[in-house]
């Protein structure tokens, strides 16, 4: 099973919310981050680093201001 992993736009230093595709589980991630990201609930791969930013399997809810 191939996860489609989404690359986002230039997030700069933000905090996202992204939804997790399989469980439907929203969890607040680092924009970047240097290893991949896993669901705290189902333990599927939300998210995981391109460089630059991150690239998802889930949805992106909204950016957050912390
Ligand atoms: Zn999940």
């Amino acid at each position: 099973m191939a996860d489609e992993f989404k690359k986002l736009k230039e997030t700069g230093n933000n905090f996202l919310k992204i939804k997790c595709k399989s469980c439907g589980n929203e969890q607040i991630v680092y924009a970047k981050i240097a290893s991949v990201v896993v669901c705290n609930i189902c333990g599927a791969t939300i998210a995981k680093p391109t460089g630059s930013t991150l690239a998802t399997s889930g949805e992106l809810v909204e950016k957050v201001k912390l």
